[in-house]
């Protein structure tokens, strides 16, 4: 039994030494194949660490971006030149740009705006505002090897082209009294004056703002803020504004019917444009003028014989035709002192005395709001301000109180969509 026992107990040891040689082997197997797997899994993850640039965008150096303000007197070179940027090189930017926009005859007070390259920090792009709504651009762009002619073109060139400004646009809505003039009125509310300007622009057919305000007028008006970078910039469009004079409510909604008809209408839907400005003189002159300046203007008056209106403005303050027509006298007339006739049509002429100076000749074609002289004081006349008056067949009448017919209405198949973008305005206006 015992020995039967040894022999079983050596079978047993030699089987459990074989056992143990298999484990070792597999194991070291295994180890190999883990080892593989996982030098692979490295080498995936090292190739793929040099794929996703995005991914680590927020640690990549960021192109430099300079602001140069164009100061009174500073020349495109100079400032060019100050903003590290070679003669040679600037002098290539300026011949660039030159078919879409002279950079020697940019304005003191806006700025260029430079951008260079992260890694090489050269010339990138030059960007100049030209006006509020447009902006020029000079881009660096390199010549594709694709392309190459086997010529000594330079590896580089320039790109000039005018594009929108990209404004962000917020609606706002502002209201106010008048007690004084609706200038002032718009002052006390923190207005933007441009702001207030538009929307006397968008009234000037309906509301003489120099004549006609009286206290206790009341506006409210709904207009675009532009903003660039989050920081405001200026008034874009009045979308609608509302206007109480006297009791009675003007309002103007802007509405693009096509792309021909893009302006101002009324509740009714009718253009508010018609044949005649309220004023000769845009509210922007008269507006402070009359708020700071001597007063003195004389209405339309039957029994002094004053059949005109007088509006007070200092001298080379621009006066502008009321309407289209022809110009049919500019020359020194006796008391007028220097005047200009318009003839409008077979009915109505203006005339505009005690002018400084003329800006059209006799027999020149002018459009409403064209300007046509300047106020002075020529003639029968105390101080600089502009004589105006209306003749309707031969006969001197009131220009503030002509009612003229109304502006050309929305057309049916448009007027449904009119009404119902106005709606909501009508709501925010109160009206
Ligand atoms: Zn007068």
């Amino acid at each position: 039994m015992d020995k039967i026992k040894h022999c079983a107990s050596f079978e047993a040891k030699e089987q459990n030494l074989k056992k143990t040689i298999y484990l070792i082997i597999l194991i070291l197997i295994l180890a190999i194949g883990a080892f593989c797997i996982l030098k692979h899994n490295a080498l995936t993850l090292e190739a793929n660490q040099n794929i996703p640039e995005t991914a680590k965008i927020a640690d990549e150096p960021r192109d430099r971006y300079e602001l140069v303000e164009i100061a009174d007197g500073s020349t495109f070179g100079e400032l060019m030149s100050q903003a590290g940027i070679s003669p040679g090189l600037a002098n290539e930017i300026y011949e660039a740009a030159l078919a879409e926009c002279d950079l020697a005859k940019i304005k003191a007070g806006h700025s260029l705006e430079l951008t260079f390259d992260k890694i090489s920090d050269e010339f990138k792009e030059l960007v100049y505002k030209m006006d509020s709504e447009d902006e020029l651009a000079v881009n660096c762009k390199s010549n594709s090897n694709e392309n190459a002619t086997g010529t000594d073109e330079s590896a580089y060139f320039f790109e000039a082209k005018v594009r929108p400004i990209n404004y962000e646009v917020k609606i706002a809505a502002k209201e106010g009294e008048v007690k004084t003039s609706m200038y002032e009125a718009a002052l006390e509310n923190n207005i933007d004056e441009r702001a207030i300007i538009e929307l006397a622009n968008a009234f000037q057919w309906t509301i003489d703002f120099a004549m006609d305000p009286r206290v206790g007028d009341k506006f409210k008006f709904i207009y675009e803020e532009r903003y660039l970078n989050g920081e405001y910039q200026m008034p874009g469009k009045i979308l609608a504004g509302q206007y109480i004079n006297d009791g009675k409510t003007y309002q103007v909604y802007y509405f693009e019917e096509n792309e021909n008809n893009i302006g101002y209408f009324d509740e009714n839907g009718n253009s508010v444009q018609k044949i005649f400005l309220k004023a000769p003189v845009a509210f922007k002159y008269i507006s402070s003028g009359f708020t700071t300046g001597a007063r003195y203007i004389e209405a339309f008056n039957i029994y002094t014989g004053h059949r005109a209106v007088d509006y007070a403005a200092p001298y080379g303050t621009p006066i502008r035709a009321v309407g289209d027509g022809t110009v049919i006298f500019a020359a020194y007339n006796g008391s007028y002192g220097n005047m200009i006739s318009i003839r409008h049509n077979g009915a109505y002429t203006t005339n505009y005395g005690h002018m400084s100076r003329f800006a059209v000749k006799k027999g020149a074609k002018v459009k409403q709001g064209d300007v046509i002289g300047y106020i002075g004081s020529t003639g029968l006349s105390t101080g600089p301000h502009l004589h105006y008056e209306m003749v309707k067949n031969n006969v001197k009448i009131n220009p503030l109180k002509e009612v003229l017919p109304p502006g050309e209405a929305i057309k049916e198949e448009n007027q449904a969509r009119f009404f119902a973008e106005i709606k909501k305005r009508q709501e925010e206006l109160g009206a």
